[in-house]
Formats: structure tokens, sequence, C-alpha cells
């Protein structure tokens, strides 16, 4: 059985757990030990369950926690060399961290669970984002994109389950409070998916699996969560509350597959 679950997920930290038949990885880590440590205890985890932690990239609200969390509990760390340059640069490498380094064109297994990284395109030295997998079901998992790609439709067609980014609205994003050249970033080619983009995407996937589909990374300026779960309700054909919304304060509890 493939399960998961998320402690956190927006612009002020993101990470989830997933769990396969005894062996339990972390996507990213973008929280403070005590508040990864005290999460994790609220989904039923020590950190000693951890096998691994799965880097997206190198921005704080996924990456700032990495280290510290692995250094404390003696947890591998899997990135990509580009991530890892980035943190380095930030000064944010803890020596003696076990790192397995990925690309985005080969699968690692870690124990039980099948990992398929895949290259995105964000303005990081060498994004990645993932597909895990207990040999039976897949979960996929997309923040931090700013457009999709072919590669990344591919990867995520036929998944049993998704977690896709819905950052921001667009009309919200262009008449809010941030400045200009924030917005742009926002909004351009290697930002963000605004709820719209989410939308065509999944419309576009094989969806004939999918039995959870979760709305993650919400800005909390610049969306609202009614929006989001409409447009992916649109887009998937059934009811609002079928669809799952990651939030900032609590993630969301273990879905099961
Ligand atoms: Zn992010
Ligand atoms: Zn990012």
């Amino acid at each position: 059985m493939l399960r998961f679950a998320s402690l956190a997920s927006g612009s002020q930290g993101n990470c989830l757990v997933a769990e396969a038949d005894g062996t339990t990885v972390m996507i990213d880590c973008g929280l403070n030990l005590r508040d990864a440590e005290k999460r994790l205890a609220k989904l039923g985890l020590e950190p000693r369950d951890i096998d691994g932690i799965l880097v997206t990239h190198e921005h704080g609200d996924h990456a700032c926690g990495v280290f510290d969390f692995a250094a404390a509990h003696s947890t591998r760390v899997y990135m990509t060399h580009g991530t890892h340059a980035g943190m380095r640069a930030e000064g944010k490498v803890i020596e003696g961290v076990k790192i397995i380094f990925l690309n985005g064109r080969e699968n690692v297994a870690i124990d039980a669970m099948l990992v398929q990284p895949f290259t995105v395109p964000h303005d990081a030295r060498e994004p990645v984002q993932y597909v895990l997998s207990d040999g039976a079901s897949r979960l996929g998992v997309v923040t931090d994109i700013g457009a999709s790609t072919a590669h990344v439709q591919e990867r995520l067609s036929g998944l049993d389950a998704l977690v896709l980014e819905c950052n921001y609205d667009a009309d919200m994003l262009w008449n809010g409070p941030y400045p200009g050249w924030l917005k742009q970033r926002i909004a351009g080619p290697l930002g963000h998916l605004d709820n719209a983009e989410s939308a065509r995407i999944l419309s576009a996937l094989d969806r004939s699996r999918l039995k959870h589909v979760i709305g993650a990374h919400l800005s909390q300026h610049n969306n609202r969560p009614a929006l989001a779960r409409a447009v992916l309700a649109q887009a998937m054909g059934c009811s609002e509350e079928w669809i799952g919304l990651a939030s900032q304060g609590d993630g969301f509890d273990w879905r099961a597959l």
C-alpha cells in the first residue's frame, strides 16, 4: 500500500511524506527542525521513520530545513547536483550529511519506494519533481513549475494520485499587492502555475486511474481555496468536495492508495 500526507504546503514551507510497505520518504523539508518533528508526530511518525529526504530544489520554502533535519537524525538526502550547488552557495550544506545525487532521467529505489525524478521548468539551478510508486500505485507531486512541458505531461499521465500546484489566481495576482517584478517572476515561464494552467494540465492527462487530486502550494495573498477547488473540479468533471487542498497550516492528512 502507498499512503501519503502533507506537513505543510505554501510559500512559508513545504513538506510531504509518503510510505510504501514500511519505507517512508519525505519530499522537501521547508520547515525548521522543531516544526518538522512536531508535524511528523501529528501524523504518527518519528524522525527515525524517514528513510530519505527527496529535495525538489534549493528555494527556502522547500529546502531550508533539509540539512538540519538530516544532520539531527542521520537521514539520507537525495538531490540533484544543481540543487546541491545552489544550497552550497547559500551556505546551507552541513558537512557529514549523506547525500545521494539524482538527475531528472534515472529512477532510484529507496527500499520499497520507487522514485522517479523528472526535470521541470522553474527558476532554480536544477529543479526536479517526483513520481513515487510502491510498484502498484503511482503518486505524482508537482509544485514550483512555471509551465507544463511534454515531459511533465508524460510523467503525470496515468497516475493514481496527484498533488498539483495551484499557486495563484491570475486576476488576484495582477490586481494584488506584490511589486511588478515579483508578479512577472511568479507568472513567468520559470515561476509558478496559476489555477487555470493547473486545470489545463489536469484536463490533458490520462485521468482514468486518479483516486486523489489535491491542489497545493496555494498563495495566501493571490489565491483562494474555493477558486482552486472549483477549477480542478471542473477539469476532473467531479464534485468540488472530491478535490483535496493542502494548506500552509496543516498540509493534509493521510490518504491511501
Ligand atoms: Zn515553492
Ligand atoms: Zn521554487
